[in-house]
């Protein structure tokens, strides 16, 4: 049952050849013993999960199921969960007990799914590495010793070992992207404003957009099902009707419009990965699409406005950590000021607090107009590469990630080096477009992904595009050993 696909458990719950309670059994087991490889998991909660099994059981029975009643999954420990601690990956709230949930959280829960607990992540989802986590790495089930990308890579290597068959996640700069196509599954980042950010703690609210993993993009269409739609709790949420994502899989791709970035495409990009890129576009044109070259002319400004944009956003969130309100404190404060910067001293860690400071820099007097204003003009001018590339094509194509999983040390002593794995998702994160990246071949033995990024909106074309892909090809099936 652990190989099967969020749809086909859902059809077996369906016709009775499962219960939830079975399943949700099956994919606990999976976790106690198989995740003490991985470190997925930052909280597992068995009990709970039981419970709502047994309730999604009576809920089939009366006859009043969705597609997910019953099937288990796991959120990302940045979703806020009510009565189920929520971390971030952080000491600062390693006790923080939310009193209530994100809307994400509450969708999944209406629809009846059954959480089996929180996914581990990069510290406040900063990281391209599952590094910075304050709860331990995350290994990648492709590889001994090898990262899953960040920061959503505790979702990733669950979903990828078959602990879990979907699960939440998030994306500032490539955190739904960069893991997927790591650990060798499906992640789709949609339009800025689509899935509600309620409850899911801010670190570039900007630039934050929650999103979904799985295997198959049939399972991404239908973890969107739950999560798309106008929330009044984000003022950011957008007000416009969703689709059915799973109504369009299965039209044909005859006449699609792709564009490959020219600057995607330069010396940098090493030959195997664009050899790898290449093949999955030739799979493409085989379906009917045409292909074309186009130009992101700003693309190559987007990692340093990203980060000046997104510390500075970040340094402004965080300053609500300060040992008061909730979270950790520190013990013994002399007075307020040493409750303050010790509080935040001892609970935040060196990733984190290297992003306070150069978001306070970049945001104080005499600098604002230097950094931050001339970010986001630049920004202005990456949105509007994207605008002027879709009146061209329908799509655009390029790896997700410059190499395949890198091993874990590697970069994590060299910021700058660190921040270069994002240099293919970022701009996107600025334009706000959605984006996805599917399983798109192998270099020496681990997983590499295709990028598929979309107009403003488009989410069922790229779902619709991943899944005729994943017609023709089984890189999303294959399984680490
Ligand atoms: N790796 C990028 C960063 O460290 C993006 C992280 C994310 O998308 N949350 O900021």
């Amino acid at each position: 049952m652990h190989n099967k696909s969020v749809a086909e458990l859902s059809r077996a719950l369906e016709q009775g050849t499962v219960s939830s309670v079975e399943l949700t059994r099956q994919f606990l087991d999976r976790i106690r013993c198989e995740d003490g490889k991985y470190n997925s998991f930052i909280t597992v909660t068995e009990d709970q999960a039981l419970a709502d099994a047994r309730a999604a059981d009576e809920q089939r029975a009366n006859g009043n199921a969705t597609p997910w009643t019953g099937v288990p999954f796991a959120h990302k420990d940045i979703f806020c969960t009510r009565g189920v601690r929520t971390t971030c990956g952080s000491k600062m709230l390693e006790n923080f007990v939310p009193p209530y949930d994100a809307t994400v959280t509450a969708n999944f829960r209406k629809a009846g799914a059954v959480c089996l607990g929180k996914t581990n992540m990069d510290e406040f989802a900063m990281g391209s590495s599952n590094e910075s986590s304050y709860f331990g790495p995350v290994t990648n089930p492709w590889g001994a010793k090898r990262v899953p990308g960040g920061s959503s890579g505790g979702s990733a290597a669950a979903v990828a070992a078959r602990l879990i068959p979907a699960a939440t996640a998030t994306d500032t700069g490539g955190s739904i992207r960069q893991p997927a196509a790591l650990c060798g599954v499906t992640g789709l980042k949609p339009t800025y404003g689509r899935v509600s950010r309620y409850g899911m703690i801010a670190f570039a609210s900007s630039l934050d957009q929650g999103g979904t993993m799985a295997r198959t993009a049939e399972d991404n269409a239908l973890m969107l099902n739950v999560m798309a739609g106008f929330d009044p709790k984000d003022s950011t949420c957008v007000d416009r009707g969703i689709p059915d994502y799973t109504a369009t899989l299965d039209e044909p791709l005859k006449g699609l419009k792709i564009g490959l970035p020219k600057e995607y495409f330069s010396e940098q990009l090493s030959p195997a990965m664009e050899q790898q890129v290449r093949d999955a576009v030739k799979e493409y044109e085989k379906l009917g699409a045409t292909v074309k070259e186009v130009s992101l002319p700003h693309a190559n400004l987007a990692i340093a406005a990203y980060y000046v944009i997104a510390p500075a956003e970040a340094s402004a969130n965080l300053s609500r950590f300060d040992g008061v309100r909730y979270g950790y404190r520190c013990e013994d404060p002399k007075d307020l000021m040493d409750l303050y910067t010790r509080t935040r001293a001892e609970g935040f860690g060196n990733e984190v607090k290297r992003r306070i400071l150069v978001g306070t820099y970049a945001l104080s007097a005499g600098y604002f107009d230097a950094y931050y204003l001339k970010a986001q003009k630049v920004r202005r001018l990456i949105q509007q590469d994207f605008i002027n590339a879709f009146r061209e094509v329908d799509v655009l194509m390029s790896p997700t990630s410059p190499s395949p999983a890198f091993v874990q040390g590697e970069k994590s002593t060299d910021p700058v080096t660190m921040y270069l794995e994002d240099v293919f998702t970022i701009a996107v994160n600025l334009a706000g477009v959605p984006a996805m990246s599917v399983p798109a071949g192998f270099i020496d033995g681990l997983p590499v992904g295709l990028q598929i990024i979309g107009d403003y909106f488009s989410e069922a074309r790229l779902l619709n595009a991943a899944h005729q892909f994943q017609q023709v090809t089984d890189w999303h099936q294959r399984e680490p050993n």
